[in-house]
């Protein structure tokens, strides 16, 4: 069933495909477009939120800041978006009046609009953010971002395309219309509205009731891109917002606390290593490669030979800096015991843990979830194999935390007729939150 956001028809980047089980059928791997908005500043608007250093820059000389002060000029402003949450130039007291007039007057703090708040009775918290305008058709692409709190820990599901370019079988994000790439300031804002929102910033305070880590340290302390879109498909904006976000002079994130979840992108996968040294995971899901290429069909381009080897060359891997390998349980599919046995036998060699995904069907999908005791069973031949193999389950349930399902919940007010088809789970960010540090 081919599913169309709403959004996309009103986007001028929207892709001109959708993906049709026809064209599933006849072996489609992945939709192409026109993905990218002009970077180097927050989309339809002046906001300076989520920029680089480089783009606060270009944008204090756009207004006349003399060149020797730049420099003097970003490091203020980084202080005060980035490490004091600044809502208001007026707050900047170490610029002076001029300046501070100046910058009012051309660009603005703006975050992405929060269109729905949703909070789980476990904790979990998701927001439908919509992006600033990128022209006068669009009002703004909208993703999702799902914040999971632990005890010990905050972990921030970001996205990193609007739709997704893939087309896995048992995913119903890759079933939607593709519309953009995100820029770097678009990924960077999920984190600042997210801190908003939880009151993470020095001196704020969480709202009401909120759960969040009790251990004194950050409310988000953890990022993973496992929420719309494939991120090595948008490896610039991707690595440009990471290296923003890991900033020590501002968000601060450890890089060792964050995780990129790739398909299997293989040509990206050294490049994400060397340049956001970020901790890899990997959407598995099958270990025979005419069974990948059907989960996952970007293995038709990569197999499942080439992925293992990108992997054991990843940068910095290590005991201490173990991949991550998710793996759905799909019922009589990829669950035999023959499969689990087959795992431990490709990842020999490989630092690594196993994230095993219980599947949440969606209308549409033809899979089911496998049956708890072959769960059991699968996870215990991995574990005595000498890996750490957790079952996920999915936080949120309550609020529809699947992504996917927020959206789906905003697309049926505006058109009934989409409700059952929007009512789906997009794998990448439902299920393997919570992996990481
Ligand atoms: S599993 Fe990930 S890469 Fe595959 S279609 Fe879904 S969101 Fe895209």
């Amino acid at each position: 069933m081919a599913t169309v956001l709403d959004i996309a028809k009103r986007n001028p980047n929207a892709a001109p495909l959708a993906v049709s089980d026809a064209a599933r059928a006849a072996g489609f791997i992945e939709k192409t477009a026109e993905l990218n908005v002009v970077a180097g500043a927050a989309p339809g608007g002046a906001s300076l939120v989520g920029l680089t250093r480089d783009q606060l820059k270009d944008s204090l000389a756009a207004i006349d800041v003399p060149e020797r002060e730049l420099k003097m000029r970003v490091a203020q402003l980084w202080h005060w978006i980035y490490f004091r949450g600044a809502r208001d130039f007026a707050e900047m007291t170490n610029m002076g009046k001029e300046l501070r007039a100046k910058l009012s007057t051309a660009y603005t703090l703006a975050r992405p609009q929060v269109v729905s708040e949703q909070v789980s009775k476990d904790g979990t918290r998701k927001w439908l953010i919509r992006m600033a305008s990128t022209g006068p058709l669009d009002k703004g692409a909208e993703i999702e971002c799902v914040y999971i709190p632990e005890v010990d820990r905050g972990t921030l599901c970001v996205s990193s395309q609007v739709g997704c370019t893939l087309t896995c079988s048992f995913c119903h994000t890759g079933t939607q219309r593709l519309v953009r790439n995100l820029t770097s300031a678009e990924i960077v804002a999920q984190l600042i509205v997210a801190r908003d929102a939880i009151g993470d910033w020095p001196g704020a305070t969480p709202p009401d009731g909120a759960f969040v880590p009790s251990d004194g340290g950050r409310f988000v302390s953890n990022i993973v891109f496992m929420g719309m879109g494939e991120p090595l498909y948008n490896t610039d904006n991707v690595v440009a917002a990471i290296d923003v976000m890991s900033d020590g002079e501002g968000l601060t994130l450890s890089r060792r606390r964050i995780t990129v979840s790739t398909s299997g992108v293989v040509p990206q996968m050294e490049r994400l290593g060397a340049e956001a040294n970020t901790m890899l995971a990997i959407s598995l899901h099958a270990v025979r490669d005419e069974l990948r290429d059907e989960l996952v069909p970007i293995n038709r381009k990569y197999d499942i030979k080439q992925l293992l080897d990108a992997c054991r060359a990843y940068p910095g891997l290590s005991n201490a800096r173990r991949i991550t390998f998710e793996y759905v349980m799909l019922k009589g599919v990829n669950d035999s015991d023959a499969d689990a046995r087959k795992l431990v036998q490709l990842l020999k060699g490989i630092p690594a843990k196993i994230n095993l995904i219980p599947f949440n069907p969606w209308p549409g999908s033809k899979y089911e979830c496998s049956d708890w005791e072959r769960i059991e069973r699968f996870s215990e031949i991995v574990y005595r194999a000498g890996y750490a193999s957790p079952v996920r389950t999915p936080r949120g349930r309550d609020i529809l935390a699947a992504c996917g399902q927020l959206k789906s919940e905003t697309e049926k007010l505006r058109a009934r007729a989409r409700m059952m088809a929007e009512q789906g789970i997009g794998a990448e960010g439902v299920y393997a939150v919570g992996n990481g540090e």
